[in-house]
């Protein structure tokens, strides 16, 4: 059973652990650098990414989290999980940083103040079965991506809300809070293959 953290410091964890747990993962809360070694992969959370990077770095867990992506942890960040795995970000706040190792540019808040969230249905080919039902809640996009990053989902428009490089998985959108557990389940597989 893989053994699944997702960082507790702010945004939609329980959602997370649910959706976890129902795919048969045992799912536990990180807020320490002990707890964050114990785990075979990790989930950034949606919520804040500037506040989640303050209390991270508060909390001593951004060198742990940076080592931890540098070393090969599956993670998987949803939203502004998405922002903090980015390696470059636009419209962040003053400082804002990210702990990286997706190499992609992300922009914050990207569809602005006049559709803060809307709902869309996405063929994502990588996930068998219906299109995804994807939330999107003043949502990032992927605004420019390296060439071992691989496009998951855009939208109709061509704009990337999807993306996988190595272990790391990345999603514009919120699958924990729609029901929609395909996406953690690929995350499982990823943990899996990288516990092997
Ligand atoms: N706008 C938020 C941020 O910048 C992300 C929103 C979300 O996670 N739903 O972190």
């Amino acid at each position: 059973t893989p053994r699944v953290g997702v960082l507790a410091l702010q945004g939609d964890v329980r959602e997370h652990v649910r959706v976890l747990t129902d795919l048969g993962a045992e799912a536990v809360t990180v807020r320490r650098p002990e707890e964050l070694s114990a785990v075979d992969g990790l989930v950034l959370p949606g919520g804040e990414s500037s506040v989640i990077d303050k209390l991270a770095r508060a909390f001593g867990m951004r060198d742990p989290i940076r080592d931890a992506i540098a070393g090969g942890l599956p993670v998987y960040g949803t939203c502004a999980g998405l922002i903090l795995l980015a390696d470059r970000i636009v419209d962040g706040i003053r400082d804002q940083q990210t702990f990286g190792g997706l190499d992609v540019t992300v922009r914050r808040n990207a569809f602005g103040s006049q559709v803060d969230s809307f709902e869309v249905d996405l063929d994502v080919p990588a996930l068998a079965g219906a299109p995804v039902h994807a939330v999107f809640i003043r949502a990032p996009l992927v605004e420019q991506a390296g060439d071992g990053v691989e496009q998951l989902a855009t939208l109709d428009d061509g704009r990337v809300v999807a993306v996988r490089q190595g272990a790391l998985l990345g999603t514009s959108f919120h699958p924990e809070v729609t029901g929609e557990h395909r996406f953690h389940a690929l995350f499982l597989d990823m943990v899996r293959q990288r516990a092997r």
